[in-house]
């Protein structure tokens, strides 16, 4: 397919990502909306969020929404009647003709054999994880390089191929995972410290963008192929946002339970910057796929905390202290131990408790319910030290052993409703992957099972996204997906978090920070440990391959430890400016998109800011899909 990139798609982008970062990071008191079906009348009455740490709990538009809400004269805004049957319309013209090109991937279709290797896979890589296949145990631990300090004259050394620069990781999620690839892809020698003892993936399979394939293609072809024949193409079908329930004013059009908002494809961007089409992978096959493709066996060291660290100075490279005392030495130390990160409490001086065990991204999250609900109050405590910002949504989420009734049209798509959504994607054979986001406070936790109501979650998120009757407490009636999906889980299925995320680092008013944001001397930071987003993108995971490509081109140039720092520096300044704007982009789209019922109900504004999210979908996947990072 021919299409050319619009650089004006690309600045407008970028505009509204920049409006979003420079928008007031305040403390927010939410009112929330009554205006039902049933009741059309507008209360004002506050719900203080639980704010956390100095960042705040939202952003601007959705505060100012609220406000003009309440202020303006109530008029009969709803729009009554029947919803165009366009609105039902899987895929629109539009989206139909891109995927019918002749170079728009098509999924290998579900079929028995596929299905059961797909699950069967998942669970042998979790047992593979478990069993510590391919990391680091026994004999070769006592000998491992990284255990003896080298005499490195004041000034440092020189790096050639048979002395290569040596790196170690913090955390093997995926940021870790895969700069430990990428170090090892340049000649480097690499290793990994992973606190947790065992995988306990939350929420099962992630996207994989297009951004992030073409990033691991030029780390390591071998990796990029054994991903996409492992995943599952979600590029050849239609995502978008739905209504979840009816609802409708007079500009902007009534739309029934389940009406598309904004339909999309994501291949014609990918095709048009000539990218990978997006897969989907279970997260525990990743870590596998990278384990064994990515470096020598024994890179990973598990149940390794890495406590403290010392930069030595002078190109002497830096001391790492493990949780029971082991010394670690190297040239570099990069820090991708997700949101709660202890490398990034010690490289910008954070209080104590910042860095903590509280549940992370794809490892040493919670292992069970007991675990998940000391984990939620945890968690509190350590984002106040942290400066982290509670999203103010918590996330039920599972991974559904069930043939969903859209799989044919629908790859991905998001529910949107009054101070929740829910989000669902395929998740290959036959799975459907699903997150429910409801605004509350931090810190909630489900009740113990008892005899009369031993499924305490389900019955939650039955009645909060009930199809029939009343609807939910609100009176909204949604539409049955939701439901077709919860009741396919079983009680244990379902894994909850709050969601935490960070301010954009350009919000800083640190210099240090401002100059080289993510890092010092020979230390540096990636993934969620340097810039924690919202999931709505999907972007999470894929803006950390992409610093892991970047951190490793930076350092590839280093032809003597004193110019360490600079690469580093180098790094932080080439990805801050990027990943700010995304994490801009998923916190506004995350604050917009539960507040689509005051959209509805707002003159004029609300019309106004609907269209804008149904323009500028394209524009932002334009933005995250380019070849160079
Ligand atoms: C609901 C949801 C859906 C998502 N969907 C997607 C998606 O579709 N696509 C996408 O790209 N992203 C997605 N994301 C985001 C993605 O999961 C994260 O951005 C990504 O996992 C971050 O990887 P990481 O390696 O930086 O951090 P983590 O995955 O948090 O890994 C950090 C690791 O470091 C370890 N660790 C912590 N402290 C230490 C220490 N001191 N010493 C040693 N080890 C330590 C932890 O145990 C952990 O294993 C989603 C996130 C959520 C919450």
């Amino acid at each position: 397919m021919t299409v050319k990139r619009s650089t004006k798609a690309i600045s407008f982008a970028t505009t509204l990502a920049i409006v979003a970062i420079s928008l007031p990071q305040t403390t927010l008191a939410f009112a929330p909306s009554t205006t039902t079906q049933h009741t059309k009348s507008i209360s004002s009455t506050t719900t203080k969020l639980n704010v956390i740490g100095e960042q705040a709990s939202s952003i601007g538009p959705a505060q100012l929404l609220r406000k003009l809400k309440s202020d303006l004269p109530q008029i009969d805004w709803l729009a009554s009647g029947n919803a165009p049957s366009s609105n039902k319309i899987d895929i629109p013209d539009h989206v139909a003709h891109v995927l019918a090109q002749h170079d728009a991937p098509k999924r290998i279709a579900e079929n028995e054999e596929r299905t059961q290797r797909i699950r069967s896979r998942a669970i042998q890589a979790s047992e593979d994880a478990m069993k510590l296949r391919g990391m680091l145990t026994g004999d070769d631990d006592a000998k491992a390089w990284w255990r003896t300090q080298r005499s490195i004259p004041e000034g440092g050394r020189k790096i050639t191929k048979d002395d290569p620069l040596t790196v170690l990781i913090a955390g093997g999620g995926l940021a870790g995972l895969v700069v430990a690839s990428a170090c090892h892809s340049k000649g480097m020698k690499v290793a990994l410290f992973e606190q947790a003892s065992s995988y306990a993936p939350y929420g099962g399979p992630i996207q994989i963008q297009s951004n992030a394939l073409r990033a691991i293609q030029q780390i390591n072809p071998e990796i990029y192929e054994e991903l996409v024949k492992a995943g599952t193409c979600t590029a050849d079908r239609v995502s978008g946002l739905k209504i979840g329930y009816r609802k409708g004013n007079k500009l902007a059009g009534l739309y029934d339970a389940g009406d598309w908002l904004v339909r999309f494809d994501t291949v014609g961007p990918a095709l048009e910057a000539g990218l990978p089409a997006t897969v989907v992978v279970d997260r525990p096959v990743i870590q596998q796929i990278l384990v064994k493709y990515g470096f020598p066996e024994g890179t990973v060291r598990i149940k390794s905390r890495i406590e403290t660290f010392e930069d030595l100075g002078k190109g002497r490279g830096v001391a790492v202290t493990l949780e029971d005392g082991t010394k670690a030495y190297a040239d570099v130390l990069v820090g991708a131990d997700g949101i709660w990160s202890q490398v990034r409490k010690n490289l910008h001086g954070l209080e104590a408790g910042a860095g903590g065990f509280a549940a992370s991204g794809a490892a040493g999250g919670a292992l069970d319910d007991k675990e998940a609900r000391k984990l939620a109050k945890d968690t509190v405590k350590i984002a106040e030290s942290a400066d982290r910002r509670f999203s103010g949504f918590t996330c039920y989420a599972a991974l559904a052993p069930h043939r969903a009734s859209n799989i044919e049209n629908v790859s991905y798509q998001i529910l949107l409703g009054e101070k929740k959504y829910f989000v669902s994607t395929d998740g290959g054979g036959e799975r459907q992957q699903w997150f429910a986001l409801i605004r509350e406070p931090a810190g909630g936790v489900d009740p113990e099972p008892t005899p009369e109501d031993p499924h305490p979650k389900l019955t939650r998120l039955r009645k909060e996204f009930a199809c029939t009757g009343d609807g939910d407490d609100d009176g909204n009636v949604w539409d049955p997906f939701a439901l077709e999906l919860i009741t396919a889980s079983t009680e244990d299925m379902i894994k909850r978090r709050d969601l935490y995320d960070g301010a954009p680092l350009l919000t800083t008013l640190d210099p240090q920070r401002l100059l080289s944001p993510w890092a010092k001397g020979p230390v540096a930071l990636c993934g969620d440990a340097a810039h924690p987003m919202m999931p709505n993108l999907g972007q999470g995971g894929c803006q950390s391959t992409e610093d892991g490509y970047r951190l490793i081109e930076e350092l590839s140039k280093v032809q003597h430890t004193k110019d360490v720092p600079g690469a580093l520096g180098g790094y932080s300044r080439v990805r801050v400016i990027r990943t700010a704007i995304i994490q801009g982009f998923a916190q506004l789209g995350s604050d917009l998109l539960v507040d689509f019922d005051l959209m509805m109900t707002i003159p004029l504004l609300g019309p106004f800011f609907l269209t804008m999210t149904q323009l500028s979908m394209p524009f932002i996947l334009r933005y995250l899909y380019t070849p160079s990072f």
